[in-house]
């Protein structure tokens, strides 16, 4: 793989943490706290294919302080609140990849029988959304995701006196540890307000805590960052997983690890040859058989890819998809380097019963384990 091996990973000794709050099938409008399950899903699925195992707050302390082993490319994936669909929706998709959450919830919002909702968020910033139930949180606990706690009621600390600031932290982590029968040993300050004042620091470590994160972003460090105030990378719907060349920051892949390389593909030109040669046409009959040469130009990092043809004609009825060469014959390229453009061959035969007309191409360039997607562009016929 054209990527920095493990060891130079570990030598920047990065650890990313990321920070969700509420995963949906259709999310609400205006609210930037939202991934789609369809992104979510896809982010997952990366992280997986690229080696990442998410580990707790408690290996990182064990790390630490007791030089106990952590995996190759840990990760933290955060889910702030602990809202319903972190158990009916996002649940089933880290199983599937065997990753585990760590959440941070609130007590007084998290129902008996009675379900709850954010109502401290709601008005300008939210929407009003469903918490878990106590028998869900400890559905997850068993399961291996960690609750840690988000104070009582998620106030702004920094606001409130300094009793009820104590009473926030500290009732926090009590009733959790009653709750779930478990071992509190993270906090989540609210809004992130307060993490830098000495006196709720105080507290929280007085209060047996031994990390906290803040809602700073930024990338954490296993040997620098601070342990009892950790940056996390707020993770939201632009954080794709298809790179846009233009907007690489929002490049999913290159917010975890800043030194993932980028290739900066674009299509250079097409050659379509038909029965008797070259063809200088995009207008084709049914049972035509076609040779399609895309010639594609990559003028970023080098990266090994699978390309994808697919073929749409329009005969006055709208788009019809009627070739896909995913996933029997994409093409693939090892390694896609930069410079002169590079070709990628595809052959195929218009179905007969295919209507005659307009067609036009798309290329779907994906990396090598096709999780993620570079490029994915138009192309006219020479
Ligand atoms: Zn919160």
């Amino acid at each position: 793989m054209l990527w920095e091996d493990d060891q130079t990973l570990r030598e920047t000794r990065n650890l990313p943490i990321l920070a969700y709050h509420k995963v949906a099938d259709v999310p609400y409008p205006c609210d930037s706290a939202w991934v789609t399950l369809h992104v979510f899903s896809r982010q997952m699925a990366a992280l997986h294919a690229y080696g990442y195992t998410t580990v707790s707050f408690l290996d990182i302390v064990n790390f630490k302080k007791r030089s106990m082993a952590l995996p190759p490319r840990p990760i933290i994936l955060t889910f702030d609140d602990g809202y319903e669909c972190v158990y009916s929706l996002v649940r089933p998709i880290l199983s599937k990849f065997g990753f585990k959450a760590t959440c941070f919830i609130c007590p007084d919002y998290i129902g008996t029988e009675y379900r709850y909702d954010n109502s401290w968020d709601v008005g300008d910033r939210g929407w009003p959304t469903s918490m878990m139930l106590w028998k869900e949180a400890a559905i997850m606990q068993a399961e291996g995701h960690s609750c840690e706690a988000h104070t009582l009621s998620h106030p702004r600390l920094d606001t409130v006196n300094p009793w009820k600031a104590y009473r926030e932290i500290a009732g926090a982590k009590k009733e959790i540890e009653k709750r779930l029968n478990t071992a509190v040993t993270c906090f989540a300050y609210p809004f992130g307000d307060g993490v830098d004042s000495s006196f709720l620091r105080f507290l929280v470590s007085h209060s047996g805590y031994m990390s906290a994160v803040s809602y700073d972003s930024g990338m954490a460090n296993l040997a620098t960052s601070d342990i009892m105030a950790l940056p996390r990378i707020k993770i939201t719907q632009d954080h794709s997983v298809d790179l846009n060349s233009d907007h690489p920051e929002s490049f999913f892949m290159r917010i975890i690890d800043p030194s993932f390389p980028l290739p900066r593909i674009s299509i250079d030109h097409i050659e379509i040859y038909d029965s008797l040669g070259k063809g200088n046409r995009t207008f084709f009959a049914p049972g035509e058989c076609l040779t399609i040469e895309v010639f594609a130009v990559n003028n970023g990092c080098a990266v090994n890819v699978w390309a994808s043809l697919q073929i749409i004609g329009n005969a006055g009825k709208g788009d019809l998809l009627i070739f896909n060469s995913h996933p029997k014959t994409d093409v693939y390229k090892k390694p896609f380097t930069c410079g002169l453009p590079q070709e990628f061959t595809y052959i195929f035969r218009i179905p007969d019963d295919a209507a005659a007309g307009e067609y036009h191409f798309k290329l779907s360039i994906h990396d090598e384990l096709y999780v993620l997607r570079y490029f994915h562009g138009g192309a006219e016929g020479e």
